[in-house]
């Protein structure tokens, strides 16, 4: 079986393509502009069963798997979606998944259940001012104080850290830099944690990216997802999913900007002749669809052998990049096709080719995941 060959997954893809025509292109120009999408639109996806597919029903989720994730993911920016209005509504893949392995009744109530019925929001803050790749190294720290660790630090970047109820959050437990990490679910609301400016981007301007600030936060121990000093590990088992998410944004949206531009080519006419027709474009659409269609293939591959529980960390890292580099070149090119009008914001080509650069710097750059690779062929 494939992604795409069962029934229920057809049945799937109707689901995200209708709720993507009917609650997202109608207004999708004006979060843009706002810089956020609205809660209602996570009730929305609720009530369909969207948000929470990938997640177990036992924890409030809609049940599927990670291939039935993807699917969505790759839907939504086929019909017209992007990937800055997936990593505005699924922020919740990279906030709560570590809850959920941790199997924490009380989290789970507290956070997951209301997160995927579409009444809270969270985030997921590891990076920091002083770096984001070396995740050891993180400097905010946790100190244990009877029933509470006081926190003490500040993050960067944190998507969807504007409009979150609560963090998913990165700690050190130990001394700043030590490697010694916990996760502390911090809330909007505990005296001491402010969120800071709304940072402005190239990109995925729909999704808000914040800075945060702790301040002796006192959090309650009961907060801590996992035992202490776990935190490490459950990151980086966490990372093979978001990597794969991304990678198959980099690829849907090479497809989508695929199909826009042969659209254009068709119905675009210069010198007395549709653009089509010229063995020069004909070549160059010929290139782009190759190669998404090789980084779609090598994604599904990877994505079902991780969905197996194969353990292909270099597999997932190599998925990631190429899809990547298949985005880089699509977008670029298929922006080029499109003339001036490529370069307009009446354009969608224009939106994904400023949304396709974040996708070899998020979950993991593209330099970090050759080092990966690296270290699988032995080096
Ligand atoms: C829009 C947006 C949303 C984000 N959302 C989140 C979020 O929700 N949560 C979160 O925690 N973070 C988030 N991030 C942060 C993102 O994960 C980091 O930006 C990324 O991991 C890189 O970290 P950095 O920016 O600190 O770069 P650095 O780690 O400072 O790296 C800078 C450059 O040096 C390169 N480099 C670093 N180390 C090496 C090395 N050893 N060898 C060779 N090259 C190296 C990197 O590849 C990069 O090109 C987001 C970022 C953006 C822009």
């Amino acid at each position: 079986m494939t992604i795409v060959d069962t029934p229920e997954r057809r049945q799937l893809r109707e689901l995200t393509r209708a709720f993507v025509t009917k609650e997202v292109l109608p207004y999708l120009d004006d979060w843009e502009r706002a810089g956020e999408v609205p809660r209602s639109l996570h009730e929305t996806a609720a009530k369909i069963g969207l948000l929470g597919i990938g997640f177990p029903e036992s924890v409030g989720g809609s049940g599927g798997d990670l291939l039935d994730s993807i699917l969505v993911t790759e839907e939504i920016i086929r019909s017209g979606g992007s990937s800055g209005l997936i990593a505005a509504l699924f922020t919740h893949g990279i906030a709560l998944p570590h809850m959920v392995a941790a199997r924490d009744d009380g989290l789970i109530e507290r956070y997951v259940r209301p997160t995927l019925a579409g009444t809270m929001i969270g985030s997921l803050a590891i990076t920091e001012p002083d770096g984001g790749s070396d995740v050891a190294g993180i400097r905010t720290c946790a100190r244990r104080d009877g029933d509470h660790y006081v926190v003490n630090g500040s993050k960067t970047y944190i998507t969807s850290g504007v409009r979150s109820d609560f963090v998913t959050t990165a700690v050190c437990t130990d001394f700043p830099g030590s490697g010694s990490l916990s996760l502390l679910v911090i809330e909007k609301g505990m005296p001491g944690f402010t969120v800071g400016r709304r940072l402005e981007k190239l990109g995925w301007h729909c999704s808000d990216t914040a800075e945060l600030s702790f301040v002796d936060v006192r959090v309650p121990v009961a907060n801590r997802i996992g035992p202490e000093d776990t935190g490490f590990l459950a990151i980086m088992q966490q990372f093979a999913t978001e990597r794969l998410s991304l990678a198959t944004q980099a690829y849907a949206t090479a497809q989508r900007c695929v199909e826009l531009a042969t659209r254009w080519c068709r119905d675009r006419s210069t010198f007395g002749r549709p653009l089509a027709s010229r063995q020069l474009v004909r070549h160059g659409l010929a290139e782009m669809h190759t190669r998404t269609e090789a980084a779609r293939a090598y994604v599904h591959d990877v994505a079902t052998r991780v969905a197996a529980g194969e353990p292909v960390v270099t597999e997932v890292a190599m998925a990631k990049n190429v899809a990547v580099a298949a985005c880089d070149f699509v977008v670029d090119a298929a922006l080029q096709l499109h003339g001036g009008f490529g370069y307009l914001r009446d354009a969608e080509v224009e939106r994904h080719y400023r949304d396709a650069r974040i996708l070899g710097i998020g979950g993991g750059t593209t330099e970090i995941m050759n080092e990966i690779i690296a270290k699988g062929m032995g080096l």
